[in-house]
């Protein structure tokens, strides 16, 4: 058997050094089978339908992080290797305050990362290459491809199964060990676990997304040596080893497969992930304050920005400005550090300042969701209802999914004390926050409630009438 993957590998490797070699000007052509163009539309639909409730339930029973300027960093990445796949626009990545490395991928194009994954990696690329892997499993139809059975109900019921791995994973303590184990074990029965094919196709692919994407190859077999090491610290398997079996023929196949492929030029010292990281670990309380004041005294910049970070967090506003004054010494232009002196300011009542701290800089980057976001905040601040709505909205448009979004609507539509539908909005921006967090039936309630209120509005009442619609056929799927 052993023999055969081998073989099996090495013919691999030199189909992929042939193509290369005959473009050698060119980037390597790449054949991936082309399985997600194929799909008729109602398996699409029905795919899509099932992510999104599987995104509610995720959002409903996991700690699920709520922050605009790392969901759109780790977004941004994702987004490239999305570009090279056939894949439309996804239902959405999700970052999940957890320790552990985990990653999952859900029909339709729902992803998740934990916390753990971004702080446990060297660089961006390392979690470029668990992205890709996970994306060439959603492009491949890993989940549909594998039986019959995985189609309509029985593809829900193997989200059921996998968000009720997720929740038991999440407990804590010898009993959540137990279910969880019990949980996958359960899994592996059903098959949701992947193959070993699927898992060296999704490595293969992957690869092949990540490289085009302009990522180093190299680091995703770096980070199979990570997660090696990671898992024989600890004593129970984390998830993503049990959901991808990660064997040493995958870790020698995927240093292999990245040492044909002409050299990407490693970033050794890449500070917007340095950034990025200690962020993290501050937001997913992984680091203590010693660890952070000694990386700040060494005039470390990510480190500066993240101990100022942890006393945002802690409300601390005095030490949060003292560390942020550290960083400006650095003269650089950089967004986190202007969300945060944003923060500082609204954290301590100085409206206008926080104004003065983000409108510029938001102001020229109007499609930048994390500074619209903390603009909008100000301007709710301020009580300046209509021009929160416009900032907002676009993004609100552009991804129906989008629960900060909606959240910062259903804000400013509170103080909008101008509009005669004030009521009827907070109502039904509130409806959407419900939804998407996964409160379908609270959601159903604030809708009726508000169409309650526009019986005499024709236009309005349709819509209303017509969401609300949309939301109780979506309900009725149970997983
Ligand atoms: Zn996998």
């Amino acid at each position: 058997m052993k023999r055969f993957l081998l073989a099996c590998s090495t013919a691999l490797i030199s189909v992929m050094g042939a193509t290369h070699s005959a473009n050698v000007n060119a980037l390597p052509q790449f054949s991936v089978p082309e399985i997600g163009s194929g799909i008729g539309l109602i398996d699409q639909q029905k795919e899509k339908m099932i992510g999104e409730k599987v995104f509610r339930e995720v959002q409903r029973h996991m700690p699920v992080m709520q922050n605009p300027w790392l969901e759109d960093q780790l977004f941004n990445v994702f987004s490239h290797i999305l570009s090279q796949t056939q894949l439309g626009q996804p239902i959405g990545l999700v970052i999940i305050n957890d320790a552990q490395i985990n990653a999952f991928a859900v029909p339709g194009g729902l992803f998740a990362l934990n916390a753990g994954l971004i702080t446990s990696a060297r660089n961006m690329d390392e979690v470029a290459g668990v992205m890709a892997h996970e994306v060439a499993h959603v492009s491949q139809r890993h989940y549909s491809r594998s039986q019959e059975a995985f189609k309509g109900q029985g593809l829900l019921t193997l989200a059921g199964l996998l968000v009720g791995a997720l929740v038991a994973s999440q407990a804590d303590g010898d009993v959540g060990t137990a279910v969880m184990l019990g949980t996958q074990a359960a899994l592996m029965d059903k098959q949701l676990n992947y193959s070993r094919n699927q898992e060296r196709e999704a490595d293969r692919i992957g690869m092949q997304y990540m490289y085009s994407a302009g990522y180093n190859p190299q680091s995703m077999a770096d980070f199979f040596e990570v997660m090696h090491r990671a898992t024989s610290q600890v004593s129970f398997l984390p998830d993503f080893w049990l959901t991808h079996p990660l064997s040493t023929e995958r870790m020698s196949e995927a240093r292999l497969r990245a040492n044909q492929l002409p050299q990407v030029k490693s970033n050794l010292h890449d500070e917007d992930f340095e950034i990025l990281k200690w962020y993290s670990m501050v937001i997913s309380n992984q680091a203590t304050e010693q660890q952070l004041q000694i990386l700040a005294n060494r005039k470390n910049f990510a480190g500066q920005l993240a101990l100022s970070a942890f006393y945002l967090k802690q409300g601390d506003y005095v030490l949060a400005q003292q560390a942020l004054d550290q960083a400006k010494l650095h003269q650089r232009l950089n967004n986190l550090m202007i969300l945060m002196q944003t923060d500082i300011y609204l954290g301590q009542n100085k409206v206008d300042e926080a104004y003065k701290a983000i409108q510029s800089t938001a102001r020229i980057m109007p499609e930048n969701r994390a500074l619209a976001f903390k603009w909008a905040e100000v301007l709710i601040r301020q009580k300046e209802a209509g021009q929160a709505l416009n900032l907002i909205q676009p993004f609100a448009n552009k991804n129906p999914r989008d629960i900060s979004a909606w959240r910062l609507m259903q804000q400013a539509a509170n103080i909008d004390q101008q509009s005669p539908f004030r009521t009827v909005n907070v109502l039904r921006y509130r409806a959407e926050v419900e939804y998407w967090s996964g409160w379908e039936e609270n959601a159903i309630k604030s809708l009726l409630h508000a169409e309650r209120l526009v019986k005499n509005n024709e236009v309005l009442s349709a819509k209303l009438k017509m969401r609300l619609g949309e939301m109780q056929k979506e309900r009725q799927l149970k997983i």
